[in-house]
């Protein structure tokens, strides 16, 4: 007989309220710096039932999606894979692998991104030199070499699209530099790759990583990364392991089957969703071509940034050749609520408009024009429902 006693103090809770209604999920347009909308291409691939992390269909998958990285980072590195995790974990793995306790790495800040990378180097025990500059400007190649001559650093860290200001750093001429004083170049592309030329082997990059739900318009959560020779070379001569295991190259290297062994060896359950839904993404780019897909990005962009121009409104990258493709940052007008505007177009449209991140909080709008949503269409609507936020904004305030 169960004891009074133990009835009477045991919890029988309720099955909560929330979970006995239907899931109910708004169809929204994404144009913030990410995550934007995936293909119904994408979307329905992530349909497919869950398949065995080891099954042959999977590895056959997982092969593919190699081959997709390798051409959109444009590199010949075997080590080419995709980590379970979102952006930030392709950061953190980076330099995790590559750094080591008291090394020196050397991190452009000019954004919230360089911080980000920062503090995660510090975690690893790694000591960090800044090369900074003002939100919205690139470093020059001069200013490059002067720190990395004074910090001989053994690795550096620069973002590609800094995505909090809407900054694109020119990279031609970084990898040599770095290089030259015998560090590893380390590029976070999350914001850029797919919507901006990248050559990561003709520039000299060794370590880079990407996100694959801003241009490459697959799910978050599965991360694109890529190890140059030096860099893979780096990671074997480790005086200590990777400090964390989830992300240590070595191991993953062989689930992905990167070191040319007859085997795979399980290290983790990746996510078949993720892995279908990535394949799809990266198929789609491989028949529309990177050339098509950067000119694709490079037409909605201009499109939009000559209607923001004819507003009269002002851009927030001072030089022209630094402004991204794949987010168009503006000032936001005197006497204007930022909150108001952006809110306004979600209430309406659905759409969202990003506001400021980090050093821009309160001082630009973001717009992302990233994977599906660069297009004249896209562009148009966006601009539309930025446009009548603008007047509403002011009228609200009369
Ligand atoms: C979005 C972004 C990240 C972080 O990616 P998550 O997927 O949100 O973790 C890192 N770097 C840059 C430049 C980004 O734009």
């Amino acid at each position: 007989m169960i004891s009074s006693c133990w009835s009477r103090n045991a919890v029988h809770p309720e099955p909560p309220k929330s979970l006995l209604s239907p899931l109910v999920v708004p169809e929204k347009t994404l144009m913030a710096p990410g995550p934007s909308n995936s293909s119904t291409r994408v979307l329905n691939a992530m349909k497919n039932q869950i398949l065995g992390h080891l099954h042959p269909e999977i590895c056959e998958m997982m092969d593919e999606i190699k081959a997709g990285l390798q051409y959109v980072f444009q590199t010949k590195n075997r080590l080419t894979l995709a980590i379970s995790a979102s952006g930030h974990g392709g950061m953190e793995a980076c330099l995790g692998n590559i750094l080591e306790k008291g090394e020196t790495v050397l991190i452009s800040k000019c954004g919230i991104w360089g911080e980000r990378a920062a503090n995660m180097a510090t975690r690893i025990g790694a000591h960090v030199e800044f090369l900074e500059t003002e939100p919205g400007v690139a470093f020059t190649l001069d200013q490059l070499e002067l720190a990395v001559r004074k910090h001989r650093p053994t690795a550096v860290f620069v973002v590609h699209a800094e995505s909090s200001t809407g900054m694109k750093q020119p990279l031609q001429g970084v990898g040599e530099i770095v290089h030259r004083y015998g560090g590893l170049l380390i590029v976070d592309t999350v914001a850029s790759l797919g919507g901006e030329p990248f050559y990561a082997d003709a520039w000299g990059v060794d370590v880079v990583y990407t996100g694959s739900q801003k241009v490459l318009g697959a799910s978050p959560g599965i991360t694109p990364v890529t190890f140059s020779p030096a860099a893979e070379k780096k990671i074997f001569e480790r005086r200590t392991q990777v400090p964390v295991y989830y992300w240590d190259m070595t191991i993953l290297g062989d689930y992905w089957s990167c070191f040319d062994k007859p085997t795979r060896v399980y290290h983790h359950t990746i996510s078949a969703t993720l892995v279908y839904g990535l394949r799809e993404a990266l198929a789609q780019l491989a028949e529309e071509g990177l050339r098509n897909t950067w000119a694709r990005h490079a037409a909605a962009a201009e499109r939009l940034e000559k209607k923001l121009s004819a507003l009269g409104l002002e851009f927030f990258i001072p030089n022209p050749e630094n402004r991204l493709k794949t987010i168009v940052s503006i000032k936001i007008p005197d006497g204007v609520d930022w909150k108001v505007v952006v809110d306004h177009a979600m209430k309406k449209y659905r759409m969202e408009i990003g506001g400021g991140l980090g050093p821009t909080v309160g001082k630009i709008f973001r717009i992302g024009v990233m994977g599906v949503n660069a297009s004249a269409d896209h562009v148009d609507r966006l601009f539309g429902a930025l446009d009548e936020g603008l007047r509403y904004a002011r009228r609200s305030k009369l």
